[in-house]
C-alpha cells in the first residue's frame, strides 16, 4: 500500500519538542533514515541550542561549537526551526499530537536540585545551573542577580561544579573571545571575592569530576589552590590520576601575591546553615566516613552544584503523568509520542551521551515512519495562524546572531540579547531590512 490521498503521496511529520542537542542529535538521525518526512524543531526561547549556549562555560567556545554541524540540519537539511514556541503554554501537547504524526520531547531538565537547608536567593544560596544560566546571558535569569560577597562555598564535585569555579576564579582577562556575561560575571564576584571553598563528598579518587578540568586551573594567574583530607582520607598518591593533578596544582607556587585562595574539600556532606540577623555566616558539614568529625567554613553564598531535579510528574507542564512510563530501549512514551535526552534519561551525561541516546530513539521512529499512516496530519502547515506567526525562524535566528557578534564587546566574541522580548524585536526588524541584522 503507498502512501497516498487524493492521489497525493503523505508526507509524515514529526515534531521535535527542544533544540538542544538531544533534540538536535534526533533531527540529525531522522533526517538521515525518513529523508521524506517534515520535521520541526520547536523551542520555547527565540534561539536554539539549549544548555551548549545557555549551560556549556563560557570560556570552552570549542564545547560549544558543536553548533555549527547543527546550523547544517536547518540551513541546509530542511529541517525547520519553529523557536519562541512553549510548548504547554502557546500550544497544548495533545493538540500538537493531533498536528504531527510523530511528537519527541527533548526539553531537558532545568530545575536545580536543592540541598534543603534553607535555600534562598535572600541568604545567597544558588543552584549551579542558575549561575551558569546567569554567565551564559538567559533571558530567564535576566532580572535577577547572583551576588556571592568575598567568600563563597561550591557544594558538589562535578564537572559543573568546576567549571562554576573556574568562571569565578579566572581573572577578566581570560575571558578573551568567549561570550562571557561580563555584567553578570563583574556583579557577581565584585566584592571581590577573595575566598572559595569547594567540598565534595566522595574522596579525590572518586570525585565525578574530570582531571583535565584540573590541570586547566595550573594557567590561572592570581589564585592560590589549596588541597585538604588528602592524608584524611587515606588517599595514594601517584597514580598519575585526580590526586595527583590536585596535590600539582596545590604545589604550583607562582602565586605569592594570590587576590583569591580555593581549597578543595573532600569526604564532607552539608548538615546545616548558620544564619543571623537574616545573613547567612556559615554552612556546615559533617564527615562521610563515620568518623563524627564536623566542619565549618565562612560563606556569604553557597552555590550547590548537586545536579538537576529529575522530571516530576505532578508538575511537568507537558502533562505526561505517572501513567506515561519511558520504554527505557525506544524512549517510547505513548502512541507516537517520545522522549530523548536529559528528559528521558535524567539530569546526566555529556553532549555526545545524547547523540547515542538519538540514535535509539530515532531508529524506533523510523520504523513507525515506514509504515503506511492512516491519516493525514497536517505537519507544520496544520498549526493555528496565530502560532505560525509568532514562530521565530532559523533565518531569524541568523539575524539574531548577526547582531550579537556586532554587539561584542572589544575581545569578546558576541554579548548575548538577555531579554526575550527584545531578542523577537531584533528577528523583526531584520525580516523587514535584511541589511540591518547585524547592526546594533
Ligand atoms: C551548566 C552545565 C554545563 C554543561 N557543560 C557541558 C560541557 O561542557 N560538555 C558537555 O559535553 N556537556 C555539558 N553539559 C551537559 C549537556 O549540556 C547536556 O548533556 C545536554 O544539554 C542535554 O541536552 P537536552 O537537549 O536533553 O537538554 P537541553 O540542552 O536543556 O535542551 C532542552 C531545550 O528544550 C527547550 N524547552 C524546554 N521546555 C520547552 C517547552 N515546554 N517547549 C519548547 N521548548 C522547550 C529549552 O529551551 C532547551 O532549548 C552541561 C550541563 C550543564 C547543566
Amino acid at each position: 500500500m503507498s502512501n497516498q490521498q487524493n492521489g497525493q503521496a503523505l508526507r509524515r511529520s514529526v515534531a521535535i519538542v527542544g533544540s538542544g542537542p538531544a533534540g538536535c542529535y534526533l533531527a540529525q538521525f531522522l533526517r538521515k533514515s525518513s529523508p521524506d518526512a517534515e520535521i520541526t524543531v520547536f523551542d520555547r526561547l527565540p534561539v536554539p541550542y539549549g544548555l551548549i549556549r545557555y549551560g556549556v562555560a563560557a570560556d570552552h567556545q570549542g564545547t560549544k561549537a558543536v553548533t555549527r554541524q547543527f546550523d547544517r540540519l536547518f540551513e541546509k537539511e530542511g529541517v525547520r526551526f519553529a523557536g519562541n514556541v512553549d510548548v504547554g503554554t502557546d500550544i497544548g501537547l495533545a493538540e500538537l499530537r493531533e498536528t504531527f504524526d510523530v511528537v519527541v520531547l527533548a526539553t531537558g531538565l532545568y530545575e536545580d536540585r536543592t540541598l534543603g537547608l534553607q535555600d534562598d536567593d535572600n541568604l545567597h544560596i544558588y543552584g549551579a545551573g542558575r549561575v551558569t544560566r546567569v554567565l551564559n546571558g538567559h533571558p530567564a535569569e535576566a532580572s535577577r542577580s547572583v551576588i556571592l560577597g568575598e567568600a563563597c562555598v561550591i557544594v558538589g564535585n562535578g564537572n559543573v561544579a568546576i567549571d562554576v569555579l573556574r568562571l569565578l576564579v579566572r581573572p577578566e582577562s581570560g575571558f578573551a573571545d568567549t561570550d562571557i556575561d561580563d555584567d553578570a560575571r563583574s556583579k557577581m564576584v565584585s566584592a571581590p571575592l577573595r575566598r572559595v571553598d569547594i567540598v565534595g563528598r566522595a574522596s579525590p579518587r572518586d570525585a565525578r569530576f574530570d582531571t583535565t578540568l584540573i590541570r586547566e586551573f595550573v594557567d590561572i594567574e592570581g589564585v592560590r589552590f589549596v588541597v585538604r583530607d588528602i592524608e584524611r582520607l587515606g588517599q595514594e598518591v601517584g597514580d598519575g590520576g585526580k590526586v595527583d593533578a590536585l596535590l600539582q596544582l596545590a604545589a604550583s607556587d607562582h602565586r605569592p601575591d594570590a587576590d583569591i585562595t580555593v581549597s578543595f574539600h573532600f569526604g564532607w556532606s552539608p548538615s546545616g546553615v548558620l544564619v543571623e540577623d537574616g545573613h547567612l555566616r556559615e554552612i556546615k558539614f559533617s564527615a562521610t566516613d563515620g568518623s563524627g568529625a564536623s566542619l565549618d567554613l565562612p560563606a556569604d553564598s553557597v552555590v550547590t552544584a548537586i545536579g538537576f531535579r529529575s522530571r516530576d510528574p505532578e508538575t511537568d507542564k507537558l502533562g505526561l503523568g505517572e501513567s506515561n512510563a519511558v520504554d527505557p530501549e525506544t524512549g517510547q512514551i505513548d502512541d507516537h509520542l517520545y522522549c530523548t535526552g536529559w528528559y528521558r534519561r535524567g539530569p546526566k551525561g555529556t553532549i555526545p551521551e545524547n547523540r547515542s541516546d538519538a540514535r535509539t530513539v530515532a531508529a524506533a521512529i523510523a520504523a513507525e515512519l515506514s509504515q503506511p499512516p492512516q491519516t493525514a496530519k497536517g505537519g507544520f502547515a496544520g498549526l493555528p495562524q496565530i502560532l505560525k506567526e509568532k514562530v521565530i525562524s532559523f533565518e531569524d535566528w541568523q539575524a539574531i546572531d548577526a547582531f550579537e557578534k556586532a554587539d561584542a564587546a572589544p575581545n569578546r566574541r558576541r554579548r548575548k540579547v538577555k531579554d526575550h522580548q527584545k531578542l523577537i524585536e531584533i528577528a523583526l526588524k531584520a525580516r523587514l531590512d535584511p541589511t540591518k541584522g547585524g547592526n546594533p
